[in-house]
């Protein structure tokens, strides 16, 4: 693990959030799901990124449990921080 990844990372965050809305290409996908495959803190963007997802998606039909909503809230105070990219 060596700095050569910090490229990668910044460019593999931006792309997350289009990753997971399905709107990337196949092509894009492979290289996301490949850097994620061997860069750990990406990897754990992106478990709690799909997981937030999934809360909010069965939030009309289930409680959230408040240890979870803690650390979304948490996570979401951390990232407040990063550049976010405006919605098209
Ligand atoms: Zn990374």
């Amino acid at each position: 693990m060596g700095d050569h990844h910090r490229t990668d990372c910044n460019e593999a965050l931006r792309e997350l959030y289009v990753f997971l809305d399905g709107e990337l290409t196949e092509e894009r996908r492979s290289v996301i799901a490949r850097h994620l495959d061997d860069c750990n803190p990406c990897l754990e963007v992106f478990d709690f990124e799909a997981e937030l997802r999934l809360v909010i998606q069965q939030k009309c039909r289930e409680k959230v449990p408040p240890e979870l909503r803690q650390r979304i809230e948490e996570t979401l105070r951390s990232l407040s921080t990063a550049p976010d990219q405006p919605p098209r």
